[in-house]
């Protein structure tokens, strides 16, 4: 099927990995920003008039507000909301992803094998020159150390041996000598406020929709955009910006919660019957009259997630 079609994407839409991203981000602002590498913080205390901030590295700073960008399982919500336990909400699905030679000859296209509980898919993306290889799959919770890749690689391999056919054990055995691995639950971070004292916190850390949502780059971007923006029209008051940022975002942010729980049903089939009914209805819907409206009723759901905010110009512009 063409992407435009399946409508998941449409014209105009533009797929960029997120390695690409951190660089030109990186790049547009490394003059402006000081960037510490390979640390981390150990300490943050809160203060009328800021942050005194310890570094496992760089020693104690002071700031006036600290924003945390930390991602998933962010250490600046642990240091100042609390452990995450109360925030992560596990949705009953693991995923990992990783780099894989192209030997299916992918070019801006996918293949997806599925079998109940289990989901395999390639993709190769423009300007790619190797190919990605996404398994999702469906388990009681795990326990497992997040530092240890081989177990984590033993995971994957496990839950897909039995009964699994066409191009995954190929698949995971390039997952052995993969030049970068993924592994983690599907969860979403759910926080009643994003904001305390003079920390705050952006994208993953403070509202991660999870991979199932795709969109949680948009919310992480905009949520940056929205912050900066909402400060700026508070004359740098971070009470009034912080509780406008958090106004303006969390409808949307909602909007796209929402989203990640419902599409990770379509993503991993629970059953052979419903992996019939998916794929007759991808089968015969092409062919169908009217099929293009049809179906992007059916995805109108993603568009209008990802739209679903009126970004305000702010100051400056
Ligand atoms: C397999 C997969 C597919 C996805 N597909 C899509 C998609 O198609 N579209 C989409 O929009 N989103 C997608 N996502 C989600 C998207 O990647 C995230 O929502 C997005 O990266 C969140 O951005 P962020 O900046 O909030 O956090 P992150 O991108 O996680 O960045 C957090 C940063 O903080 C750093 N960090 C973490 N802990 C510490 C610490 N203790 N000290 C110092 N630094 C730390 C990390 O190294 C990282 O650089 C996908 C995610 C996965 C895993």
């Amino acid at each position: 099927m063409p992407a435009d079609f399946f409508a998941g994407r449409t014209e105009g839409d533009d797929e960029i990995m997120r390695g690409d991203l951190s660089r030109i981000l990186y790049d547009r602002t490394k003059d402006d920003v000081e960037y510490l590498f390979d640390d981390s913080l150990t300490e943050l205390v809160d203060g009328a008039d800021g942050v005194k901030v310890t570094f496992e590295k760089a020693g104690t700073r002071h700031f006036d507000l600290v924003v945390g960008a930390d991602g998933l399982h962010s250490n600046v919500r642990t240091l100042a909301f609390g452990d995450e336990s109360r925030f992560l909400h596990e949705m009953g699905y693991y995923a990992c992803i990783f780099s894989t030679p192209n030997h299916l000859g992918l070019d801006r296209s996918e293949r997806l094998y599925v079998e109940p509980g289990r989901t395999t898919n390639v993709y190769s993306t423009s300007q790619m020159t190797d190919a990605k290889a996404l398994f999702l799959f469906s388990s009681p919770k795990l326990s497992y150390d997040h530092r240890d890749v081989a177990a984590q690689k033993k995971i994957v391999a496990d839950a897909f041996a039995a009964g699994i056919g066409w191009e995954v054990p190929r698949l995971l055995e390039s997952m052995r000598t993969a030049p970068d691995f993924y592994f983690d639950s599907l969860s979403q971070i759910r926080l009643d406020s994003w904001s305390r004292g003079r920390v705050t916190l952006v994208g993953d850390a403070g509202y991660g929709p999870s991979l199932a949502s795709g969109q949680g780059t948009g919310l992480a971007l905009i949520g940056a955009y929205v912050l900066a923006g909402e400060l700026a029209a508070a004359g740098g008051d971070h009470v009034v910006g912080f509780a406008n940022y958090e106004k303006e975002m969390r409808a949307f942010v909602e909007q796209n919660q929402k989203l990640g729980l419902q599409t990770v049903k379509q993503m991993v089939a629970p059953s052979k019957a419903a992996i019939r009914m998916q794929t007759l209805m991808l089968r015969v819907m092409p062919k169908l009259p009217g099929s293009k409206a049809i179906m992007r009723k059916v995805t109108q759901i993603v568009h209008d997630a990802a739209n679903g905010i009126a970004l305000k110009p702010y100051v400056g512009e």
